[in-house]
């Protein structure tokens, strides 16, 4: 297998009548994927969708979702899925600036689009599914792309506010598993019968490497419409899942549900974690609880997913290692920079760089931002850390003004600009605080027109329209003035000091 588009063949042929992936009740076999893959790959080349298309899908997880990812690597079309917490504005950036033809859309999001948009809109239910694929063939297509083919377009967030299109071609899917063979370490380690939580959801990189990984691996996928850790832990229970990809929040949250205990987490053999720092008291209380094997992953939309990976074998109780992010693949190289772009001694930090087989084609229609984020090969990203003797790369924090609440990513500009134009406002900054539930929480800081009188109340309101309610800040504290320096940039750090000094 070396693309995604091979995938539902590929095992609809050797097992046919295994479930591929199973979601709020409904079902598809690995001969109905590859069915249901075709007819609406049929259908969407019969709408008018060629090669390069964009094809935006904004609903929560289900069968068809990843149905109409396969079916979009077949015809060599590109899947924009939308996070659906997004607000109108939001939806409508994306939409925009991917250019889509089409959006798939649940019926109760559909008041998140524009119905000005230039689009064709369609419903996303099993059923809108049916009707609009019905009369065409569920036939084999020509075989038209290969690894270096665009196939899913991810937004995520950037320091200028407006969110990117990252591009990830076929190939970022199976460079690091074939990596991982090469050198014979199957970190993974499909084993026939598992079935696979897919915690993060399938439009976040995450989530969608998690379930490609799964799928090719022919084992059984479980999707959650949208992920709440009592369904989580039924869903466990009574499916008897082997394997899950979450951030560390979900296991946070999955370790507070009433009842969960060693017996509820009897059938799971292997837990993969990333997306966002673990504090090594969540992982210490996670290990005796599910007891089983760990890996944690860590990387960015920008490197396909993880580039670097903490092994089942570094997960010790009591071991240093719990404190680092993990080593890089075979295929993977790193390196520490300074300001200046010159590579650091081992142990110093600076800018984690990460040369990765697996990494993104581009921002769509950004070349410039491209050119800063990948320099020749290199992902630059943002975030600091070092390596030590043994390699392994230790992330210490974050040179880019990323949050990450949860697993969602928030860069405080977008919220800044949002609320900068509420007409009380006079300045505004927002940061990133530590939060014992989420990782982190976002808190603004204030300055109010003279005279004015704003509440934090009115600036809530006022947020809801525009921003997800995750990046909606849990805290408004007014203040004199926002420190900026003398170019009037926000002196974040000022700001963060009071909530994280004393912490690593
Ligand atoms: P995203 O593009 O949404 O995958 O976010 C990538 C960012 O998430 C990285 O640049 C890091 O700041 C953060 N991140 C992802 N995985 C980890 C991890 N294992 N440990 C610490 N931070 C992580
Ligand atoms: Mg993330």
């Amino acid at each position: 297998l070396r693309t995604v588009a091979q995938i539902p063949a590929y095992h609809a042929a050797r097992q046919p009548d295994t479930t591929a992936i199973t979601c709020a009740g409904l079902s598809l076999t690995y001969a109905q994927l590859h069915a249901e893959s075709n007819r609406i790959a049929h259908a969407l080349i019969a709408s008018g969708t060629g090669r390069g298309d964009r094809i935006s899908y904004l609903g929560v997880e289900s069968t068809h979702y990843y149905a109409t990812y396969f079916a979009c690597a077949k015809i060599g079309a590109v899947l924009v899925p939308v996070n659906f917490r997004l607000t109108r504005p939001e939806v409508e950036h994306i939409l925009r600036d991917s250019g889509s033809t089409l959006l798939f859309v649940d019926a109760d999001l559909r008041t998140a689009v524009d119905d000005s948009a230039e689009i064709t809109v369609l419903g996303a239910s099993a059923d809108d599914f049916e009707e609009w694929t019905s009369g065409h063939p569920d036939t084999d297509l020509p075989a038209v792309t290969g690894p270096d083919d665009a196939v899913i377009q991810l937004y995520t967030s950037g320091t200028t506010g407006l969110p990117k299109g990252v591009v990830l071609a076929q190939r970022s899917f199976f460079a690091i598993r074939d990596s991982l063979a090469a050198a014979g370490l199957d970190w993974i380690d499909w084993q026939e019968g598992d079935r696979s939580l897919i915690g993060i959801p399938g439009f976040h990189v995450g989530g969608v490497w998690w379930a490609t990984q799964g799928f090719s691996a022919g084992i059984t996928n479980v999707a959650m419409p949208r992920f709440d850790a009592t369904g989580a832990l039924k869903l466990i229970e009574s499916l008897e899942v082997t394997t899950a990809c979450v951030v560390p929040a979900m296991l946070r949250l999955l370790l507070a549900e009433p009842g969960a205990s060693k017996e509820v987490f009897a059938s799971v053999r292997k837990i993969v974690y990333g997306g966002s720092p673990i504090s090594e008291a969540l992982l210490q209380e996670s290990l005796p609880v599910f007891d089983c094997d760990f890996a944690q992953i860590y990387g960015l939309t920008e490197t396909g997913n993880t580039a670097v990976c903490l092994p089942p074998a570094d997960h010790v109780a009591g071991s240093h290692r719990l404190r680092a992010a993990g080593r890089p693949y075979p295929a993977v190289d790193v390196k520490v920079i300074d300001d200046a772009g010159r590579p650091v001694p081992v142990g110093e930090v600076g800018e984690v760089c990460l040369r990765t087989p697996a990494h993104m084609t581009e921002y769509w229609g950004m070349p410039e931002a491209t050119a800063k984020t990948l320099v020749d090969g290199w992902i630059h990203t943002g975030d600091a850390g070092r390596l030590d003797e043994d390699g392994y790369v230790h992330i210490s924090d974050r040179l880019k003004d990323l949050i990450i609440v949860g697993g969602e990513n928030i860069y405080p500009a977008e919220i800044e600009n949002v609320l900068a134009k509420h007409p009380g406002v006079a300045d505004v900054a927002v940061i990133g605080v530590p939060d014992e539930k989420f990782g982190e929480a976002v808190h603004a800081f204030v300055a109010a027109r003279p005279g004015a009188d704003v509440r934090p109340r009115d600036l809530l309101v006022f947020c809801r329209d525009q921003i997800a309610s995750f990046k909606i800040p849990s805290k408004f504290h007014f203040v004199e003035r926002v420190p900026r320096n003398p170019s009037g940039k926000i002196l974040r750090r000022e700001l963060r000091e009071q909530f994280w000094s004393g912490r690593d």
